[in-house]
């Protein structure tokens, strides 16, 4: 593993670079027993190396196994903000306001219509 100086993260750091993908996978394996997050490699085209890259959940928002009065899924949001985030751009649409709740159930946040 070195340090590309090719390809920088967002922030300017350089990213880890590997040279094989086997290296890679082993990264991977290392980085989930260490902090339990899950990552992908991938071949770069820039440096033609491999990185890691976080492995996202599809969607920021997803639908969760909570259902809504209705027997819908509930859309849960990871965290608070987004969840905030989320009710802000609907009230800017549509001009519905909605509350941000922490679920006990799928412990994420849902949006509500009910202040509670
Ligand atoms: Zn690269
Ligand atoms: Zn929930």
């Amino acid at each position: 593993m070195f340090d590309s100086d090719i390809c920088k993260k967002k922030d300017g750091s350089p990213l880890k670079t590997y040279e094989s993908e086997y290296e890679a996978q082993e990264a991977i394996e290392y980085v989930k027993r260490q902090h339990g997050n899950e990552h992908v490699s991938y071949k770069c085209s820039r440096c033609g190396y491999w990185h890691l890259s976080p492995k996202e959940r599809q969607t920021p928002n997803h639908k969760s196994y909570c259902l809504d009065s209705n027997g819908r899924t509930k859309q849960a949001y990871p965290t608070y903000e987004a969840a905030k985030r989320r009710a802000e751009i609907i009230f800017d649409e549509k001009g519905i306001e909605l509350f941000v709740y922490h679920c006990d159930q799928c412990n994420e946040y849902h949006l509500t219509h009910n202040q509670y």
